[in-house]
């Protein structure tokens, strides 16, 4: 293959090229007119985890409102940002997308309330981090294809879906968990991929922050990076209606900070000029990064927005209420697994109970919200 794997973008040495991919678990044919990342990004839109996230809470539950950010659209609002980013940088677009795509695929229904609760029931079995259950969804829970379970993904999506990693996990992963216990970083489109990530929710939980009337726009101009967008848009539209405003200041914030990260992470790239892939797997730290100012802009948004939204009570009490709902479940599939269906449940029966714990987890976690509430019901 050659290095030009966009029809009209070549790709810088240090990019992921499909021609140095560490390759796929269970080798296959190439396809015959798509790339390699391509396909994974194809096999990850066709996958049932994947549909699931349109169910699925960001922030708020998914049916409190229409307009509200669900998995999905998140997932969706990542992969615009890292490809912008990965395209400005010519590196690997399909990749950044693929494992932008990807990297809630383990998401359990009700957001992080729903990620504490698991982690909390599985606390003497090995816990619950979203993050791995992403790399576990793609490598062995869908089953889609006759030769294999999972996806059968590049080494290179799945290393950017595994953005953290306990020592002990990272041992039992194998080669994907080598970085963790090496102190390496991964490929360029992982690191775009996980930052693109925060971008993202940082701006738009302040548009559904803002819809939901948690967050007003006098206590949003407190922020620096709200604030710059606010003067600049009131100046030149004196008469703005807040909706356009508010959509109006976001632009802004968003192309803040994307054009400093494609800044900050050109000139790092510059500096250390990297030959390979992994060469940048080398290097003692990330090379994608904003510059300190807007990190410091950035990270004082995600704080504030900790403060005043995701622990506003109005959250708060649906953090609750699914804390309940995931503990019965829980337990319940635990005394009784055949109440789980049976591709779930015939193993589970026959595993020792960290074992059938595993399962019932996995099967918590694939569920959407609505169907966690339909159970938690018919479970009485
Ligand atoms: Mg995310």
């Amino acid at each position: 293959m050659s290095s030009c794997e966009h029809n009209d973008r070549p790709l810088a040495p240090y990019a992921a090229h499909q021609s140095t991919s560490r390759g796929r678990l269970f080798e296959e044919p190439a396809a015959s007119y798509r790339g390699e990342f391509q396909r994974d990004r194809d096999r990850i839109i066709h996958s049932t985890a994947f549909r699931r996230l349109v169910y699925k809470t960001q922030v708020f539950v998914n049916h409190e409102g229409d307009l509200y950010r669900t998995r999905l659209t998140h997932s969706l609002e990542v992969a615009q940002i890292a490809r912008t980013v990965a395209r400005a940088l010519h590196l690997n677009e399909a990749l950044v997308e693929a494992i932008s795509l990807a990297h809630d695929l383990g998401h359990t229904p009700f957001g992080h309330a729903g990620q504490d609760t698991l982690n909390a029931c599985m606390r003497e079995y090995g816990g619950f981090e979203h993050n791995l259950q992403s790399l576990r969804v793609v490598d062995h829970l869908e089953h889609k294809y006759a030769e294999f379970s999972g996806l059968n993904l590049t080494f290179e999506t799945r290393e950017g879906i595994l953005k953290h990693c306990s020592a002990k996990n990272a041992r039992e992963l194998g080669e994907i968990g080598n970085r963790f216990l090496e102190r390496k970083q991964p490929g360029l489109e992982a690191q775009i991929a996980n930052i693109a990530d925060a971008i993202a929710y940082n701006n738009h939980d302040v548009d559904d922050g803002y819809r939901a009337g948690l967050l007003s726009i006098d206590d949003l101009r407190t922020q620096t990076l709200f604030a710059a967008g606010f003067d600049d848009v009131s100046a030149r539209y004196p008469d703005l209606e807040d909706r356009r405003l508010i959509y109006e200041i976001i632009r802004r914030m968003i192309d803040r900070v994307v054009s400093d990260l494609i800044r900050t992470t050109q000139d790092n790239i510059e500096s250390v000029n990297p030959a390979s892939i992994d060469a940048v797997r080398e290097h003692s730290r990330p090379l994608v990064e904003l510059s300190d100012t807007v990190l410091a802009e950035h990270q004082s948004l995600k704080r504030f927005l900790f403060k005043n939204m995701y622990q506003h009570h109005k959250v708060l009490d649906m953090t609750v209420r699914a804390q309940r709902m995931l503990e019965k479940l829980f337990e319940q599939y635990m005394r009784d697994p055949r109440e789980m269906p049976e591709e779930f449940a015939a193993p589970a029966l026959d595993d020792s109970e960290a074992g059938r714990a595993r399962i019932v987890a996995d099967y918590i976690a694939g569920m959407t919200d609505r169907f966690a509430i339909a159970e938690h019901d018919r479970l009485g």
